[in-house]
């Protein structure tokens, strides 16, 4: 693509960056189900789900993600136009980057990957993983994810079910899994993308890293002595950060 620096493609790259910001901040803000009503924190009036941290009642805003969103997003579209080795992975960066910023964003908000995100995403990576790759190297990444998140998964129900059962915990309050099916999806989704070269090694970094946050996590709860094992960290951000440093290895 042309010079990063070209005055024209600066401003279409800050487009570009706008464009996903906005993207991510409405799905984040409409795809959960949230069953409270979103307040301004500056007035405590009701806002509308889709606000983008703006409050019509105090015309202020009381949240800057939108901002910061739109920042960070600059620095990726720059990042991607300089290390992109045609229009064709330009264009598939952006989008990809942009559909795993809102899986990321709503995993740690409401610890969630749901059903509808990772199926679109499934057909999304499995559509431009053919592109990237050979269509055998796309389809034996996604099944790597499958099986190698699915065993956790398999893994952390057979733990929840013991739990319960030794608790003698049942109904609502019951446990029924450690690591939630969307990490499963989530794994398809970045085994199609990356192909079956790079996928195993992006998953072991991802479940290394989150590892260790869990540890210091633990470690942090033990020295302010309240440990509560019930809390469970999303798996989803360490995932994605796993596949980009596969990705990007800086
Ligand atoms: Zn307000």
């Amino acid at each position: 693509m042309e010079n990063p620096l070209n005055l024209i493609s600066f401003i279409l790259y800050i487009v570009l960056a706008i464009t996903a910001a906005t993207l991510i901040e409405y799905f984040v803000s409409t795809l959960p189900p949230i069953d409270h009503e979103q307040r301004c924190s500056r007035c405590s009036s009701v806002t509308s789900r889709v606000s983008f941290g703006y409050c019509r009642s105090c015309s202020r805003w009381y949240r800057r993600r939108f901002p910061f969103l739109a920042a960070v997003s600059l620095v990726a579209v720059l990042l991607l136009a300089t290390v992109q080795s045609s229009p064709a992975n330009f264009v598939i960066g952006f989008v990809v980057s942009t559909y795993l910023a809102i899986v990321t964003l709503i995993d740690i908000d409401y610890h969630l990957i749901q059903h509808k995100t990772a199926l679109f995403g499934i057909i999304l990576a499995g559509f431009f993983g053919a592109i990237l790759h050979k269509f055998p190297s796309t389809v034996v990444g996604g099944a790597i994810g499958i099986i190698v998140m699915g065993f956790f998964y398999l893994l952390g129900r057979v733990y929840a079910a013991y739990k319960n059962k030794r608790q003698k915990i049942s109904g609502p309050d019951a446990l029924d899994e450690a690591l939630g099916f969307g990490d499963v999806s989530l794994a398809a989704v970045l085994g199609f993308l990356l192909g079956h070269a790079l996928i195993l090694k992006a998953l072991l970094i991802g479940i290394l890293l989150a590892g260790l946050y869990s540890i210091a996590i633990v470690a942090l709860m033990l020295l302010k002595k309240d440990f509560d094992d019930s809390k469970t960290i999303p798996y989803g951000p360490f995932l994605v950060l796993g596949a980009l440093l596969v990705f990007f290895p800086f």
